[in-house]
């Protein structure tokens, strides 16, 4: 499933052909939405931009395209009227004069008015964005402090978008290895170092992964790991998620894999001990 960096990637990339533009032509394959076809078609596009796993399409007259790509939900751009077969079905698409931008498979799409997107149930509970450039690791401890995610046990609380918006799975293993915590550890119990390191990580992790397209590892690690012929992208993509029974990367204990919350979760015992 992609995560925030994926969302925010997929907005740029939306952003440098819509962004300005009045779509000629629009497709909404669900009926409910099919009168918006007509509103939308050459009012102009003046905001694309990610909100947690959400994408946000703004228009001059004041509405929004709401998408949710959940599983399986996919953006792809092509040129203008040009629909790539890729076995998915077609649920929106926007043609300007150069571009097609296509969303594939995805079935939680909205028109909102301003007041609509103010009252969103998924947008409204979103917590703090880590991909927002105003966002600092002092926001992010002071989230966690909080009474509200103190109690919790970090498994469920770095994939709830209620707390730190735009976090996922990958990224939870990510960040609790650079923060040398474990899934079952809690706020409430960590120190002020121990909560400052996760602060740091999870705003770190986060930006490098949109940064480089999904590698959570260091780029002067990435570059040892590439000097030692290891160069294919999942050989030095990641310190711990999906590398069980390899050695850890800093201290060449093997690394495990567990389930927390009910996803698979990924740590080196000896740089995250119990
Ligand atoms: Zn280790």
């Amino acid at each position: 499933m992609p995560e925030g960096p994926e969302i925010k990637r997929a907005a740029d990339k939306l952003a440098r052909i819509l962004m300005g533009r009045k779509p000629r032509d629009i497709f909404f394959a669900f009926d409910h939405l099919k009168s918006y076809e007509n509103d939308l078609r050459g009012d102009r596009i003046v905001s694309v931009r990610s909100r947690s796993k959400a994408m946000l399409i703004g228009f001059e007259q004041g509405l929004t395209i709401y998408s949710h790509n959940q599983l399986y939900g996919q953006w792809r751009t092509s040129k203008s009227g040009h629909l790539p077969d890729i076995g998915r079905q077609l649920r929106l698409a926007l043609h300007t004069d150069k571009h097609s931008a296509l969303l594939y498979s995805a079935s939680d799409i909205e028109v909102l008015d301003k007041d609509g997107l103010q009252a969103h149930k998924y947008l409204c509970k979103l917590g703090i964005e880590v991909l927002s450039l105003e966002t600092t690791p002092e926001d992010i401890k002071h989230q966690l402090s909080s009474d509200t995610f103190r109690r919790r046990r970090l498994a469920g609380l770095l994939l709830d978008q209620k707390c730190l918006a735009g976090l996922g799975n990958y990224l939870r293993s990510e960040i609790l290895f650079v923060a040398g915590l474990r899934a079952e550890q809690r706020p409430m119990d960590l120190s002020e170092a121990q909560l400052d390191r996760l602060s740091h990580a999870a705003l770190d992790i986060t930006r490098r992964a949109y940064r480089t397209g999904g590698v959570t590892v260091e780029d002067v690690v990435v570059a040892k790991i590439k000097e030692g012929g290891r160069r294919r992208r999942w050989e030095y993509r990641h310190y711990v998620f999906g590398r069980d029974g390899s050695p850890c990367r800093r201290c060449g204990d093997t690394i495990v894999r567990s389930d927390a919350a009910g996803r698979r979760c990924y740590h080196c015992p000896t740089c995250q001990p119990a």
